[in-house]
């Protein structure tokens, strides 16, 4: 029998940490390992498996486009991207797309249309301003906003003109703020780092410095966004409107695609020649993104994540009350952290997969949990019980 791992170890460049199995096929929120072993998976690739796995609709749109047209390059018009930019512009506060193939390259995007912007109308500005502990991907860009230093310091010098200040601290953005100031960068809650959740008014306060000092206000709603908030856009529950926004992970359902949106006026700002990419609105990505944007509309599946939270939620903070080494459950819709009191979230997910639970430590300390939007009650139940076991089994707390 091959060993997919060592041959793993053998062949691919050695930058990730991935837990120990090989995972070979799903259904909704199960996945089976090469040995026929089950999982409920609380990962949902990481926020991008909205629909689950092997989802009808997706695999059907795929499909269908697969034997219709899968890619033609920008050169031409296609109709799946014209459908799902309508869609996306019909259903948000923004009014045109741009189509790349992931979040970091929707991050990308955001720069150079703010840049663009900047140097077009505000005196060459170009700073943008992002959050400590954010996370904004991995080209040399996003990471230059990105705001954990780890990521950055091995890669410098990076791109300038990126100046990052604490989380939930609005007067550090205004003392961040000169006359080079382009933008605003953050995400509505921020997922990679920690599921930290905005303070009340933070985004409200963000917008209008954004509005009295005429600056760009940019979501990267790249983790927040496609109903994983318990509405389509994470903005919404905020009544907070941003003047662009990046989203990508869920909004093909599980095929590569990431998309700026942005208003009218700024998005003329990148003319013919200014920016493009080959794979961007290939009809394959943006064929599934209408089928898994329709359906989550159709069905309401926004609605369905947060009446879902609301049950994980719950029997997760009955946790906190039972659970000494619990300290925390924080999170808005299907995207939610259980914080530990000590740095034991590595083992806690090595003995909740052995339990049949996939999950991930988005810090030491934290636990993160993504299920798709439409897990059902028992899948939520049975999660739930497994990580309790999983932390009681670790840290030896009492039930
Ligand atoms: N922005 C946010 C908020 C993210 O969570 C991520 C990925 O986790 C990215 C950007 C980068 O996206 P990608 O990995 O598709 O480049």
């Amino acid at each position: 029998m091959t060993d997919w791992i060592a041959e793993e170890h053998r062949y691919l460049f050695q930058n990730y940490g991935r837990q120990p199995i090989v995972l070979d096929r799903g259904d909704g929120t199960r996945v089976w390992d090469v040995d026929g072993k089950e999982y409920l998976d609380f990962v949902g690739g990481l926020a991008v498996n909205v629909l689950g796995h092997a989802h009808p609709v997706v695999a059907g749109a795929l499909a269908e486009q697969a034997r219709t047209l899968i890619h033609t390059s920008n050169l031409f018009y296609t109709k799946p991207s014209i459908e799902l930019a309508k869609l996306l512009v019909e259903h948000s506060c923004l009014d045109r797309v741009f189509f790349c193939n992931s979040g970091t390259e929707a991050i990308e995007t955001a720069i150079k249309l703010a840049r663009r912007w900047g140097h077009d109308t505000k005196d060459g500005a170009y700073e943008i301003i992002s959050m400590n502990d954010g996370f904004h991907g991995r080209t040399t860009g996003a990471l230059a906003a990105t705001g954990t230093a780890r990521y950055r310091e091995p890669f410098e010098p990076l791109a300038p003109g990126f100046v990052h200040v604490p989380w939930n601290d609005l007067d550090a953005v205004k003392a961040a703020t000169s006359p080079k100031t382009a933008a605003v960068l953050l995400e509505p809650i921020q997922g990679e780092g920690g599921v930290n959740m905005p303070a009340a008014g933070y985004l409200r306060g963000i917008r209008d410095w954004c509005d009295q000092n005429g600056l760009l206000l940019i979501f990267d709603e790249i983790q927040t966004g496609i109903g994983r908030t318990g509405t389509l856009f994470a903005y919404e529950q905020e009544g907070v409107e941003p003047d662009i926004m990046c989203l990508a992970k869920g909004l093909a359902g599980g095929v590569p695609i990431g998309a700026v949106l942005a208003r009218e006026a700024i998005a003329a700002h990148l003319v013919p020649g200014d920016h493009g990419t080959t794979f961007g609105a290939n009809p394959l990505a943006t064929a599934t993104g209408v089928a898994v944007i329709r359906h989550i509309i159709d069905n309401d599946l926004s609605g369905q994540a947060a009446r879902a939270s609301e049950r994980l939620m719950n029997r997760l903070r009955s946790m906190e009350d039972r659970i000494p080494a619990v300290s925390e459950v924080r999170g808005r819709g299907l995207l939610v952290a259980i914080g530990l009191t000590r740095d034991a979230s590595a083992e806690v997910i090595a003995e909740a997969r052995q339990r049949g639970l996939l999950v991930n430590n988005v810090r030491p300390n934290a636990i993160r949990l993504m299920p798709p939007l439409n897990v059902s009650d028992d899948e939520i139940d049975r999660a739930c019980d497994i990580l309790e076991e999983a932390i009681v089994a670790v840290t030896g707390s009492p039930k």
